[in-house]
This record gives C-alpha cells, structure tokens and sequence, in this order.
C-alpha cells in the first residue's frame, strides 16, 4: 500500500516535532513517524528530568552552605520527591499521550513505528510505503553508544535512560565518561549520598571545552567528594554479587551501578540513508545552508552533528520549515553555538575555544576573570567558584568565543552569546554599562584584560 503525502517527517525529537507541527499548521499533509515517545530523548530521558535532578540537588548544596553565611540547617537527602517529578511531571510516566494529541490537532498524521527510507521520496513503516511530494525531513537523534569494553556487554549497566527513571539515589556509583551528562548526574547523585567515581579516558574532563573549565569542575567535584580520575580508560568490567568491577590499567574500581556516558552514536544504515546517496559510515551527516542532505531531504538534530542540544534542533526546525514553505529566512550559521553544562557552578560557552580558534589560524587574544574576584562573587561567597574566558580576533576586533562558569554561568551566557553572533566590536562591549554588583560584570573585567 502506497500513502501520498506532502511531508514525512521520520523521528519526532524536539526538532522534528516542531517542523511536522508547523507544517501540518501550515496546510501541508504531513506524516510524522516515532518508534519512541514524541519529543525524543530531551522531555523523557535528557534535559528535562536531567535538570530536575540537577535542581534538587543545588537545592541540597545550597542548603548546606547556610553553614557558612548563616547559622544551621539539619539536611536529610530524599530522593522520592525527584523521582516523584520526573515521573509525574516531567514525562507522564514516560507517556506521551498530550504530544500525540497536539500533533494530531495541529493536522498531523502520526504514526508510531520505525521508519526506513527507501528513496529520495520514499519512506517506509511497518507494511506501509509513503511517497513524500516535497520533503523527507530526518531527526532521528542519537542513542548512547556503549564502548566495546571487554565484560561490559549483558552488565545491567545504566545509560542515561535508566539513570534517569531510578526511584532513589544509589549507595555508589561508577560513571563512565567525564563530559556533560555523566558529570551533571555524577555531581546530582553525589549530593544526594551516592559515592561516586567519575572515570574519564582522556586527559580531562569536558574535553571539548576549554582547559580552565575542566580544571575548574574537576576541583570543584574533588573538593565535593568525588573521585574524579582522568586519562582513566576502563580496560575490563564484571558484575557479580551485585556489584560492578571496573578495572583501569593502575586501578580498580567497584560500586553497586555503572552509569555509562561515554558519548552517542546514530545508526545511518540501518535508517536506509545508502538510498539517497548518503555515505553509512559517516559519524554525522554534511547538510546544506537548509539542512538538505540530498535534494528535497532534510536533516535536523544531533545526526547534524552541529552541537548535540535541543536548541540546536529547533533552530533547524524552523530552517527546514521556512525552506519547505518556501518562506524567506536565514540559512543556518552556526559561529554562535551556546552550550551550558548544567553542573554546579555551570558551564556555559559559546563559540570557538582558544585552541579551535587558533586551529583556524585567528590571531588569537584570550582574557581571563574569576568570579570570586568580582564584588558579586566575593559577597556570593560559599559556591562562588567560576571564571569568564574570552576568546578574540584581534584583527576583526570581535569575540569569536566565550566562556562562563559561575553560580548563573548558563545566564550570564546570553549576553556572550549576543556579542559572538552579532560580531559586535570588543571596543563597543567595552563601552556598555554592567550593572553593579552583577556576575556579568565579570564580563566587563575580562573585556579589560584584553590587548
Ligand atoms: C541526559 C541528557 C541530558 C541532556 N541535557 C541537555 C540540555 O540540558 N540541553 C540541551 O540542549 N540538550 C541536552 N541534551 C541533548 C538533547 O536531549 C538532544 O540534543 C535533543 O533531544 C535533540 O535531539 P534530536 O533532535 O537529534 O532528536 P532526539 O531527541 O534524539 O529524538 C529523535 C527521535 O527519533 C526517533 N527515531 C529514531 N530513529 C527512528 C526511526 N527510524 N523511525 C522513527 N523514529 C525514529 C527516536 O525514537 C527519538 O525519539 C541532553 C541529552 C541527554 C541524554
């Protein structure tokens, strides 16, 4: 059976169910298709619950450093009420009955099944074969990739799905991966008791972000009780009697749950993608100005490989949208890709790092202040630690990247993020007015340390 349609939009992550959302609204007969749930790993396994936890745990952290600026409070962790949320709140128990309602209100034809491409305007789901008259538009997201450690495999190991919809903290933790998802659960758990191990194969933490910010969070968690131990590979795992044993070259490692995080991976062919020319091994697929991997095939999401982030699925949402509609609006640029780390202190960053920048052979300036030392984090005092890193051009006079950790370093993010995409002139940042006693002020004490 053949179903003809203007639109078939295959996985409905954040960017996938927007685009099929606008589209139907916009009058085009649109079929959208999800194995999982409609939202995809954000709302029910990532950003979402992931940040729940990681705010009842700053909840935590800051209670206990009443301590330090005034008098006491007796703190007993409990779990529940985070899990509670998650499941109540945050993913309807992993339901997604309300998405599927509002696609289907706004025009949409859902289907819940795994699609394959067959074709440049072909898609098939289950016994059915749709043809797209105008689009396919691709966001199938990632899956967390589990390295081929010996022993590993058929260990009732937890990757972020399982980590997220656990009913209380565990006794003690092992985390396979120092980036942004295993350390935000690493720091989470461990303020609710969990002794944690974060293992971490290359030489630092956060290995995409500047050095100054793994070095900053690695002192942070060790000073929280952590074990935080880089150029850590685990060469062999085993579970028995409950308990996980991770062996390194020098050390070993036990703990009643393994956390693996060590990154994410996407499966091209088994999505049929060989079908429109697409090379199957590739990490990630080349998209064009309007996220086209092949004419009238369009790609959003992680599977871009622009920045694994929810923002940057939608942002290409609305590309690929306003190109299906024939609407005008920019192409997609992307000299200005926010990131935050949701640690505590957070991490944001925008841009180039220093080295990037330099791999692009800019003349290069960094600048560097440290929040403690500005007058809003030294009155901040207890949980103050955070640093602002700018990264100029001193030729074009700009910043092309930018870091912000602090206690609001995600918010503090916005205004670098400004400055970055706009291209605006170090001199005229220099001339702005930062409110008094701010922690963007800090921003302005970087800019002055700047050739
Ligand atoms: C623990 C965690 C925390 C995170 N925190 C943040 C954060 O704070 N901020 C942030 O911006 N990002 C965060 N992310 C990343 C964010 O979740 C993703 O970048 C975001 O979900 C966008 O992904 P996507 O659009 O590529 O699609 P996804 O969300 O991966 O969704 C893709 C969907 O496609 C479906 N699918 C796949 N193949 C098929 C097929 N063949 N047929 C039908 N359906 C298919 C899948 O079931 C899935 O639902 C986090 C991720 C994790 C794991």
């Amino acid at each position: 059976m053949v179903e003809k349609v203007d639109v078939v939009v295959v996985g409905l992550g954040p960017g996938g169910e927007a685009a099929a959302t606008e589209l139907a609204k916009a009058g085009l007969s649109v079929i959208g298709i999800e194995s999982r749930l409609i939202g995809g790993e954000c709302p029910y396994y990532g950003c979402i619950p992931s940040k729940m936890m990681v705010r009842a745990a700053n909840a935590l952290a800051e209670a206990g450093r009443v301590s330090l600026l005034a008098g006491e409070v007796d703190i007993t962790t409990d779990f529940a009420p985070v899990a509670k949320r998650i499941r109540d709140e945050a993913t309807d128990n992993w339901n997604d009955q309300v998405a599927v309602d509002r696609f289907k209100q706004a025009g949409g034809r859902f289907i819940r099944g795994t699609a394959v491409v067959t074709g440049p305007k072909t898609v098939s789901v289950g016994d059915l074969e749709i043809e797209a008259g105008t689009a396919i538009v691709l966001n199938t997201g990632t899956n967390p990739a589990v390295p081929p450690i010996p022993g590993l495999a058929g260990t009732p190991f937890w990757t972020n799905r399982e980590a997220i919809a656990v009913p209380e903290a565990p006794s003690s933790l092992i985390v396979l991966g120092g980036g942004a998802i295993g350390l935000e659960m690493a720091q989470a758990f461990a303020r609710f008791g969990t002794n944690v191990h974060v293992l971490e194969a290359l030489e630092r933490l956060m290995p995409l972000e500047e050095p100054e910010s793994s070095q900053l969070v690695a002192d942070v968690l060790t000073s929280e009780g952590l074990g935080i131990h880089t150029g850590t590979a685990a060469r062999n795992v085993s579970y028995e009697s409950n308990t996980f044993t991770v062996t390194s070259d020098d050390e070993t490692f036990s703990a009643d749950h393994l956390l693996v995080a060590t990154g994410r991976r996407s499966d091209f062919a088994g999505l049929g993608l060989a079908t429109v020319g697409i090379d199957t091994t590739s990490r990630t697929l080349d998209t064009d100005a309007n996220l086209q991997i092949a004419d009238g095939v369009y790609a959003i999401g992680d599977i871009t490989g622009k920045g694994a982030f929810t923002h940057m699925s939608m942002y290409q949402a609305r590309i690929v949208a306003n190109h299906i509609l024939g609407k005008q609006g920019p192409a997609a640029e992307y000299h200005a890709v926010p990131r935050v780390t949701f640690t505590d202190p957070e991490v944001g960053s925008v841009g180039l790092t220093e080295q990037q920048a330099r791999d692009q052979g800019i003349a290069v300036a960094v600048a560097i202040s440290h929040i403690p030392e500005s007058s809003r984090g030294w009155l901040h005092k207890a949980g103050n630690e955070g640093l602002i890193k700018l990264v100029a051009d001193t030729d074009k006079g700009i910043l092309v990247g930018a870091t912000s950790i602090g206690p609001a370093g995600g918010e503090v993010l916005s205004m670098l993020t400004l400055a970055v995409h706009e291209r605006t002139p170090v001199n005229r940042l220099r001339e702005m007015i930062y409110a008094y006693p701010t922690f963007h002020r800090a921003v302005e004490d970087a800019l002055g340390r700047l050739p």
